[in-house]
């Protein structure tokens, strides 16, 4: 099952390690970009419409664990 998006309250936690902080994401993305060029050819994506965004899998930058990243609540800053 993939693993959701963190939000204002989650974040991701590797279960076997304790890495908080970096993580390698396999994303599959399908969207409608609004691109803006200027004259000289260089472009800008003005708008952005996800049509899917889904986080396939999840793996722990520090000891490579696929299948032990979690959400977990976000510590209050006090
Ligand atoms: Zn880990």
């Amino acid at each position: 099952m993939a693993i959701s998006v963190p939000d204002s309250t989650t974040r991701w936690r590797c279960s076997r390690c304790g890495n908080l902080t970096r993580f390698d994401v396999l994303r599959t993305k399908r969207s409608k970009q609004y691109w803006h060029f200027d004259l000289g050819g260089s472009w800008t994506v003005e708008e952005e419409t996800a049509l899917v965004d889904d986080i396939e899998n999840v793996t722990c930058r520090w000891c490579g664990a696929d299948d032990s990243v979690e959400l977990v609540a976000r510590v209050e800053d006090v």
